[in-house]
């Protein structure tokens, strides 16, 4: 993709931003720790003290969900690995399922995505599944996904496809491949190894994770639009602290805790900010927002296997 296909595909989205009552996506935080730890990942710098969801938390939010807007894309996980908690998982799943939420879906480093573990996922309403793999060779996707081991997770997501083809139905399985410099040149051979299997293949470009990192996204700072993270989505600590935003990692410019208020209530509270990004007062925001790229990043690729034009859009390259 070359710039100007860029910053039009930025205009696209921006055009479709609004200000909603409710968040579009809502991420909860179920374990603040991981077992791997990724180069692209600022969860080594996480300063904020480690926990767990607890269980009452997450029913007092999937009620409230279910409730307002049970279409809302509920995701597992923030920052960590929900995957060292699957027995939690699934009954948290189970739980939401119950309480009406339509779209729940999970993000893992697919380390610990054991036989038994994939069918038991297999087992609840999960709308998606989504791995981050961001290597095709061994020795690149241990240095990506550093003290990761790319035969188990490929053995693990392929075990994960093949039951879910014997079942004929299930979760959506995407298998995610964030664009660096290391990997690119291998996304072809990724790409047709998932297809062929039967997975989506995600094409998705690097986060600056509120400026934290550096990215290779060029868009001068006159195209800025309004961060789509901050007006799609909310995001719940496992202590239940509401941070601003996805890049505001240690909750220092917090709206509140789910404890306390209601996810209506808190949502509310990041209004005026939102409102911020939409009427491009861009400089009225938080010094945090002057550094992250992250309002840059643009749409994921998704290649379904089935699809005519694989050959066509083998890159996000800026
Ligand atoms: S597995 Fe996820 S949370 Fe853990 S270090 Fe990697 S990207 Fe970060
Ligand atoms: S651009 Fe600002 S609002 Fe968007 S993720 Fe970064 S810090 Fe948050």
């Amino acid at each position: 993709m070359d710039k100007s296909d860029h910053i039009d595909e930025l205009n696209r989205i921006a055009s479709g931003l609004k200000n909603p009552v409710f968040p579009k996506i809502f991420a909860v935080e179920l374990c603040a720790d991981c077992d791997l730890n990724c180069s692209m990942c600022h969860h080594d710098q996480m300063k904020r003290p480690k926990g767990n969801l607890p269980m009452a938390l997450w029913q007092k939010c999937a009620d409230e969900i279910a409730e307002v807007a049970p279409g809302t894309n509920v995701w597992f996980s923030f920052c960590g690995e929900p995957l060292l908690m699957p027995d939690r998982l699934i009954e948290m799943l189970k739980y939401g399922e119950k309480a009406g939420l339509r779209s729940l879906n999970l993000n893992t480093n697919g380390m610990r995505l054991t036989n038994d573990v994939a069918r038991r996922l297999l087992d609840t309403s999960l709308s998606t599944i989504v791995i981050g793999i961001d290597g095709f060779e061994k020795t690149t996707y241990e240095k990506l996904r550093f003290l990761g081991n790319r035969d188990t997770v490929y053995a693990n997501v392929e075990f994960l496809l093949e039951e879910r083809k014997r079942r004929e139905h299930g979760p959506e399985i995407m298998v995610q491949f964030i664009e660096m410099e290391d990997n690119s040149k291998e996304f072809a051979q990724y790409r047709d190894h998932w297809l062929g299997l039967g997975a989506t293949v995600k094409l998705r470009r690097q986060l600056s994770w509120g400026g934290k990192f550096e990215t290779a996204i060029e868009v001068a700072n006159e195209k800025r639009i309004a961060c789509p993270w901050a007006i799609t989505m909310m995001h719940v600590f496992w202590d239940g602290r509401v941070p601003r935003c996805p890049g505001d990692t240690e909750g220092e410019e917090s709206a509140g805790n789910a404890w306390d208020d209601t996810l209506v209530n808190l949502w509310g509270n990041l209004r005026g900010y939102r409102q911020l990004h939409l009427d491009h007062r861009f400089d009225e925001l938080p010094t945090r927002c002057d550094t992250c790229t992250d309002w840059k990043t643009g749409a994921s690729v998704k290649l379904r296997p089935g699809q005519a034009n694989h050959q066509d859009r083998p890159s996000l390259s800026r």
